[in-house]
């Protein structure tokens, strides 16, 4: 079993098109979150999600804002005008599948979460003193996280001894599961990356291989820039498609 491990879309069209033009054959989907908010492309990119052979998907912060289920006092003022704009332009049918999922699922084979496996909607999982707390927090071998759009490997011996290891990971790096070891594994951001490189980033988990694949791929950043400047919504948040930030 092959799975494509997307999260973090948000409305960027160009972004998961290019993603998907260039994943390698896949079996199914894992999707973690995050699918609008930011972008200018809401209801295409969850169209095109929903397309997709296979598909597992969890909600995010900035989904559930837009379907005004998360309290925006928790987003600073470009999120907050963000998610308004995303609000008055989903479709109905759209919100009805947002609405529907949840923000971490726990399967045999895996653990999907959005932020943590502790805090599934809003921690961000970002170092190492985050990590015992958080490996507690779920069962099995592998944990799938997204929110920080950043790629990163969080990996703890099996025994729980020991501080948790962090490692940021590049374009062509990859993770060798360890039978030894429990991994929690963010791909990075599909449609805003934040590693300072501008490239769209995913991964391709192969269960049968217990191995995960860190990929970047170009898009056409001036295309969604354009788009983002004419729905009106704030500059910044073009500018930083650029500078993946
Ligand atoms: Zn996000």
């Amino acid at each position: 079993m092959r799975y494509l491990v997307l999260t973090d879309i948000h409305a960027n069209l160009e972004a998961l098109e290019a993603v998907l033009a260039d994943a390698p054959h896949y079996d199914a989907v894992l999707c973690l979150g995050d699918l609008v908010g930011y972008g200018p492309n809401p209801n295409e990119c969850v169209a095109c999600v929903l397309d997709l052979n296979g598909l597992v998907c969890l909600v995010g912060n900035h989904d559930l804002a837009a379907l005004g289920e998360l309290d925006l006092a928790g987003f600073n003022s470009i999120a907050r005008s963000a998610a308004r704009w995303t609000d008055s332009a989903l479709a109905p049918a759209v919100r009805t599948f947002l609405a529907g999922l949840a923000p971490r699922l726990d399967r045999p084979e895996y653990v999907l979460a959005h932020g943590s496996p502790r805090e599934p909607i809003w921690e961000y999982l970002e170092n190492a003193a985050q990590g015992p707390e958080n490996f507690d927090a779920f069962d099995g071998a592998l944990c799938l996280v997204g929110h920080t759009h950043v790629p990163r490997v969080f990996t703890r011996d099996i025994g729980g001894n020991g501080p948790p290891t962090v490692r940021g990971v590049l374009h062509g790096d990859r993770l060798q599961l360890s039978k030894s070891h429990r991994y929690i594994v963010n791909p990075g951001g599909v449609g805003q990356p934040r590693d300072g490189n501008p490239r769209a980033a995913y991964a391709l988990w192969d269960a049968v291989a217990g191995e995960i694949a860190f990929r970047r791929v170009s898009y056409d950043i001036p295309r969604t820039q354009a788009k983002i400047l004419a729905a009106g919504l704030p500059k910044f948040l073009a500018e930083r498609l650029r500078q993946g930030v």
